[in-house]
């Protein structure tokens, strides 16, 4: 192992997952990284175990079919080679958490990542909110850059990327959410303020550093849908892609679903705010 990795090997972080090869986290092919842990908590969010660190209660260990999972002096160890990826633990956690965590260092992350060198553009870190792993993460971009691999970052914003001026410098690109421009609509629906995202939001534009801005469009809520959508996309124009994303109920916690139902968003409410992105000159607007 070269000796800047073991360098590395003092700081660690937990990871949620990793996905070795994906085509809808950024441009090409690319290893996704997910963090566990978020200072959001969106109703809508499609997996909501990565929300908070585990507390150890142990509810989750007795349910697993294949004993991947046992209490040690009081903490849950998980054994990954035995787990069958059921998510039985993840359905009966109550605190919006996962047993299945496992903490890192960027020297176990670069290995794995450099049996993917040739397959892949780059890595792109998610979440959770990876921005919470802020320090590890310019570690990480450090050796990953040396790969010759582009890095990108999926945030949702909570954190000030103003303080992060040498980690950005060394990332290619934020991806980020704007979840609502509305501050109070943002509080029901994230439970945090949106006054850090939408400072985000000009600061990496400012900087060069905006490569992508999502929306998820949700039923029943034109108003708010048509505020953030006319707020984004009359600043980020033709600079940056605009993802509009329809809501989907699928893995979504009871209380997203009671408060905005089963059914997806119509394409007639959507195609009124691709108007709005056209008559704002964003030609870079994409419907998922
Ligand atoms: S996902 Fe893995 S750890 Fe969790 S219950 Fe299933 S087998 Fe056990
Ligand atoms: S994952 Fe959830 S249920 Fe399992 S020990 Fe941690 S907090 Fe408890």
């Amino acid at each position: 192992m070269p000796m800047h990795w073991i360098v590395a090997f003092m700081m660690k972080a937990p990871v949620n997952n990793i996905i070795d090869f994906s085509n809808v986290d950024g441009p090409g092919n690319r290893c996704a990284i997910f963090f566990q842990s978020c200072p959001f908590s969106c109703l809508y969010c499609h997996n909501p175990e990565t929300i908070r660190m585990c507390v150890h209660c142990g509810k989750c260990v007795a349910t697993c079919p294949t004993q991947a999972l046992r209490m040690e002096a009081g903490k849950v160890v998980f054994e990954a080679s035995r787990c069958v990826k059921c998510d039985t633990c993840i359905r009966v956690c109550e605190h919006q958490a996962s047993p299945r965590i496992q903490m890192m260092s960027v020297a176990d992350l670069c290995e794995h990542i450099s049996k993917l060198k040739p397959f892949i553009r780059g890595i792109t870190v998610s979440g959770g909110e990876c921005m919470n792993q802020a320090a590890f993460l310019l570690d990480l971009f450090q050796e990953v850059k040396k790969m010759g691999l582009t890095c990108l970052i999926d945030s949702n914003g909570a954190h000030d990327f103003s303080k992060y001026p040498q980690l950005l410098a060394l990332c290619d690109g934020v991806m980020l959410d704007v979840k609502a421009v509305d501050p109070h609509f943002h509080q029901k629906l994230c439970g945090a303020d949106n006054a850090m995202v939408l400072r985000n939001l000009d600061y990496l534009l400012k900087n060069g550093k905006l490569q992508e801005v999502r929306t998820v469009l949700l039923p029943n809520e034109k108003e708010q849908n048509r505020k953030t959508v006319s707020y984004v996309s009359a600043r980020i124009k033709d600079r940056s892609q605009y993802k509009l994303i329809r809501y989907r109920p699928y893995g979504v916690r009871e209380a997203g679903v009671k408060a905005f139902g089963n059914q997806t968003l119509a394409m007639e409410e959507v195609a009124e705010l691709v108007e709005i992105c056209e008559k704002n000159q964003n030609h870079l607007c994409r419907i998922a």
